[in-house]
């Protein structure tokens, strides 16, 4: 079976080559590059653009390794393989009291895929990206073989592959600081707003209150309800049982011909949605899993924008241009007609990110989906990068397939140390794409 990235943007299946114990992996490595001149480690495919895909088109599957390897569940601190998804992480520490320091907004990308993209959360204000919470990682270069890392050890590499996308050496294994829980249900709060105006001053007031912050955005409300959206805080609940997954869970179970994400389905749903929720602060109780990752309660949710697949925009903005540029990304995408069903609005704090291309700085984050088509490339994408360009912000790599190179080399000065650091014989579409 080909494998793709989620986004499905390009459309450039990948064969994948597997390896099923890590004493193997160097040779499996160096099987696929004496084939085909070059690889790449795929972690579960939850990238949406092509910094997941190699440029050979042949990657190296990192799934079936996914071994605890070693614990300490007296101080939360586990070592376990590379292709170990979270939601597997999750189902062994959650019943000894202990969650992920940082989660995306899947449970399903591996250790591995997390250290790459140096992946943020909802808590980004308090603890900062993945990266912050390593404590070690072997990487397995062509030549050198194994190498211990950590940021007295190897310390140059060690920030080169936490947000490397894969390319400084294949992640074997990760040692992780985990943290505390007495419960797994999340105690929230929830309102919504009606600018962004409205958003500032919650997030102002209530991030630094609570562990978990986060907004959903109309993007497609225009005029006075421009920026109209919903902000939700967690917090780990104090008392209550100690839970995993194992919520229901639905499936897409085909990809329809065309996107079933419009600006019909869009605007009443984004409406219906808004009105749903409440206009005073009101406080709830959420499982872990809706709270954290709604999207992965419907499998194979990224079918339903149809065979052409969708492009995810993210952009961060710094804190001085955040307000003023967001507010024009929102006019130029509700203008288009385009864009998800929600948009996700996050603040992120001043922690410094530990990789070299790490994507977060502090400022705020908005993410959305759009069906492919032709006119992103050609006319929306264009006016938000300049727009992101002109504010001092960047794109995120792990959720791009349109950025030039000129924007990615300015945005990411660091990208020459991680070249020079690059294994040669690991290379990607997006690296290809954005600095040959
Ligand atoms: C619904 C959804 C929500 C998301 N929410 C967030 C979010 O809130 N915050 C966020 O930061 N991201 C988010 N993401 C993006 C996702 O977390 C990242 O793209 C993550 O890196 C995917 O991990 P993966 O294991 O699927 O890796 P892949 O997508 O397969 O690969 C990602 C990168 O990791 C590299 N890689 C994988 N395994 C290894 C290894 N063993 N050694 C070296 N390199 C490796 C690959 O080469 C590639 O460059 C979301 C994605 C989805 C689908």
């Amino acid at each position: 079976m080909s494998l793709n990235s989620w986004g499905r943007v390009p459309h450039a299946p990948q064969q994948g080559h597997g390896c099923g114990w890590r004493s193997e992996l160097a040779k499996a490595a160096a099987r696929v590059v004496k084939g085909h001149g070059s690889t790449l480690p795929y972690g579960n495919g939850r990238s949406y653009g092509d910094s997941c895909l190699a440029s050979s088109d042949q990657v190296l599957t990192m799934r079936r390794l996914d071994r605890l390897i070693e614990a300490d569940w007296a101080a939360g601190v586990v070592e376990v393989e590379a292709g170990m998804t979270l939601a597997e992480l999750l189902a062994l520490a959650i019943p000894r009291g202990w969650f992920l320091p940082v989660t995306p907004g899947t449970q399903f990308a591996t250790v591995g895929g997390a250290i790459a993209n140096d992946v943020h959360g909802k808590n980004h204000h308090r603890r900062g990206t993945f990266g912050h919470h390593l404590i070690s990682f072997s990487l397995l270069r062509h030549g050198e073989g194994s190498l211990h890392c950590s940021p007295d050890e190897q310390a140059e590499l060690f920030a080169a592959t936490i947000g490397g996308l894969g390319l400084t050496g294949i992640i074997c294994a990760a040692r992780i600081r985990l943290i505390p829980i007495r419960a797994s249900q999340i105690d929230t709060q929830t309102v919504r707003f009606g600018g962004l105006d409205e958003f500032f001053a919650l997030s102002e007031t209530l991030d630094s209150q609570h562990e978990y912050a986060v907004a959903w955005v109309d993007c497609l409300a225009r005029g006075a309800q421009r920026g109209r959206g919903v902000y939700i805080v967690g917090d780990h609940a104090a008392y209550g049982s100690l839970d995993t997954g194992g919520q229901p869970r639905l499936r897409v179970p085909l990809t329809p011909p065309v996107s079933l994400v419009n600006r019909y389905s869009l605007k009443p749903f984004n409406s219906l949605y808004w009105h749903a929720h409440p206009k005073v602060l009101t406080q709830g109780r959420s499982h872990y899993e809706p709270f954290f990752y709604p999207l992965d309660q419907i499998l194979h949710w990224n079918r339903i924008y149809g065979r052409r697949g969708f492009q995810q925009y993210q952009c961060v903005l710094p804190e001085r241009s955040a307000r003023a540029a967001l507010g024009q990304l929102l006019e130029q995408i509700a203008a288009a007609g385009e864009g998800s069903f929600l948009a996700v609005l996050k603040r992120c704090g001043h922690l410094r990110s530990p990789g070299l291309l790490s994507f977060p700085m502090a400022g705020v984050s908005l993410a959305l989906d759009f069906p492919q088509s032709p006119a992103l490339g050609e006319r929306l994408f264009p006016r938000l990068d300049a727009l992101v360009r002109e504010a001092g912000g960047r794109l995120y790599p792990a959720k791009d397939a349109h950025m030039s190179g000129a924007d990615f080399r300015h945005a990411y000065p660091a990208w020459e140390r991680v070249e020079a650091l690059r294994d040669p014989t690991l290379m990607s579409r997006f690296w290809n794409r954005v600095t040959q």
